[in-house]
């Protein structure tokens, strides 16, 4: 997923003015949230120019979709794609984003990215990390939407219904 649609259903606003990125409200701008907007900001800056907080925000570009179903898809990938699905629809997404966010999990596999998603992570539960000290956050808060972004962890470790890859 993008961090500006993980950061939209965190409830936040996005705009543009020149070269500035205004995030609101400030009342939910976590820590966490602060550094990784810093981090992010000249690729926020361009999706927000591009407007691209769609109806979709998780849907792959054309490009990535066609990457992500080259060939088909063999069994195994279509019973982890199940799985996921399934897994989105549990963390409250609906249909349309579980779909499009277990499709993203797709082609990062394909894509032989390392990046995962606190989803996916055995220390995720109802919306909260249980190994905060570790993935270094400040506190123990990660909705629904920061946990299906794609990132590097070192508290991350997979769950046990994500290891039949
Ligand atoms: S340990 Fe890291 S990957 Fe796992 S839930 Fe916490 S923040 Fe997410």
């Amino acid at each position: 997923m993008t961090l500006l649609a993980a950061l939209i259903d965190a409830g936040l606003t996005l705009r543009a003015d020149d070269n500035r990125l205004i995030v609101t409200p400030a009342a939910l701008l976590t820590e966490d949230l602060r550094s990784l907007i810093r981090q992010h900001k000249t690729e926020l800056l361009d999706s927000v120019a591009r407007g691209l907080a769609a109806d979709r925000p998780y849907r792959l570009t054309p490009v990535q979709g066609d990457r992500c179903h080259a060939g088909g898809w063999d069994d195994a990938e279509m019973a982890t794609f199940t799985a996921r699905q399934a897994l989105m629809l549990g963390a409250g997404h609906g249909s349309t984003d579980a779909e499009d966010l277990a499709e993203r999990l797709t082609l990062r596999d394909r894509d032989a990215d390392d990046r995962r998603a606190c989803i996916e992570c055995r220390h995720y539960h109802r919306a909260r990390c249980g190994n905060r000290e570790a993935a270094g956050l400040h506190s123990q808060e990660v909705g629904r939407g920061l946990a299906a972004l794609l990132q590097r962890c070192p508290g991350f470790v997979l769950k046990e219904q994500e290891k039949y890859k």
